[in-house]
């Protein structure tokens, strides 16, 4: 098992990637890539001991190989900055490359990156992939729904990368859905959480275009999987990226295509090399070769262990509740509360929306728990496209990624 993987990281060991006292403390020797067995005996990296580090604490790079540094999104505290080498520039390109060629992106395609642009990587990234097809970029910094109707209309943007509630929020307006749907856009690429099956129902429909589910990182950067046109599990080039996944409980990789959490380990001299990374991710591998005749494996992502609920032992994620949702024309924000007494679930809702019986009964169905509903106004959750929609007390957050 991963013996490929173990000679490349034996390599960069001896390269000297982790001398970083960061790395060494974790690593007595080069012993611990002898083979799998030893190296399940390195200990975990989680993101607190990332975010009590600095940035230059974390990398070998030289000054003169350092292509720039960025952060995560800042969404829970403060900012954790990474070095990004030039080197991790040319893997990120060779990722891409793979993604979206299969994809059909061009040069002469105009892409759009309907994100804020600041320190996080998301942004960049979504600028780099454009440039890396050759196709130009246009960014909306502020994806209201004016300011993205502005953009799709005035300018000739044929693919849009950016997270998939925001593209969602034209939904309520007829004549935004009309102009997206005049609108040259023809691909989406989304990324930042899960995508549910019923919400790229949705964006294929209000704007005429093909949705790709693709799946990225701070801490590496995005895509670092993507969908093929099978739109059926997302692709990543194993030989830069190992991903261990391993059961919550027993901290033992789980058997072949079962659930657990990614354990991340990068297999490149990246700028800020990633070693047994616990990120909180529940997701399953699938090996099985694709329709698409590529040979990479793909990572189905189910969601966060900090926004999943545990009844009766099964996991809840909040991409059912969403799919219930979604079905019935309620596109806003939702969460549910795992309390003492049950389930508490909050829905926005438009003042004059109808609530169908059939859609609070599956959701009943869904938690399995009493389970009370309450509607509330548009914009009333607060929900900004990253944090956990599901709460458990119990449970509280695992130290998770951003
Ligand atoms: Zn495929």
């Amino acid at each position: 098992m991963f013996e490929k993987e173990m000679a490349q990281l034996r390599e960069l060991y001896r390269q000297g990637l982790y001398q970083p006292e960061f790395y060494s403390r974790r690593i007595p020797g080069e012993g611990c890539f002898a083979d799998y067995e030893a190296f399940t005996k390195i200990p975990f990296m989680y993101k607190g001991e990332i975010r009590g580090t600095t940035a230059y604490e974390r990398t070998t790079a030289k000054k003169d190989e350092v292509y720039g540094i960025f952060s995560s999104s800042g969404t829970t505290g403060n900012k954790t900055y990474y070095v990004y080498s030039k080197k991790d520039k040319q893997v990120h390109e060779e990722f891409v490359k793979s993604f979206y060629t299969e994809l059909g992106i061009r040069p002469d395609d105009l892409g759009g990156v309907f994100a804020p642009v600041d320190t996080g990587v998301m942004a960049h990234t979504m600028m780099w992939q454009y440039t890396t097809m050759g196709a130009g970029y246009v960014n909306c910094p502020e994806p209201s729904p004016e300011n993205m109707i502005d953009v799709v209309s005035t300018l000739p943007v044929t693919v849009i990368a950016t997270r998939p509630n925001v593209v969602c929020t034209i939904a309520a307006n007829p004549e935004f859905v009309e102009k997206a749907q005049k609108s040259s856009v023809k691909k989406m690429l989304m990324g930042g959480g899960f995508l549910s099956s019923e919400r790229r129902k949705l964006i294929e429909r209000i704007w005429g275009a093909d949705c790709y589910n693709m799946f990225g990182m701070s801490e590496m950067f995005g895509p670092m999987a993507g969908e093929c046109r099978q739109k059926d599990g997302q692709h990543y080039l194993e030989q830069y990226l190992m991903i261990e996944v391993i059961d919550p409980e027993t901290k033992k990789p789980v058997k072949e295509g079962e659930i657990g959490i990614a354990v991340y380990t990068t297999l490149w001299d990246k700028g800020f090399p990633l070693l047994r990374y616990w990120t909180d991710d529940l997701m399953v591998i699938d090996r099985s070769p694709c329709k698409c005749g590529s040979r990479h494996p793909r990572l189905r992502y189910k969601g966060r262990m900090a926004d999943c609920m545990q009844i009766e032992g099964k996991y809840v994620f909040p991409e059912e509740l969403e799919n219930c949702l979604m079905k019935h024309g309620f596109y806003f924000d939702y969460e549910a509360r795992q309390e003492q007494d049950g389930i508490r679930v909050r829905i926005e809702k438009e003042p004059d929306q109808e609530v169908p019986l059939q859609m609070q009964q599956e959701i009943k169905d869904i938690f399995q728990l009493d389970t009370t509903i309450e509607f509330v106004a548009p914009r009333q959750l607060g929900y900004r496209g990253h944090g956990p929609r599901f709460i458990t007390a119990a449970l509280g957050r695992m130290d998770g990624s951003e």
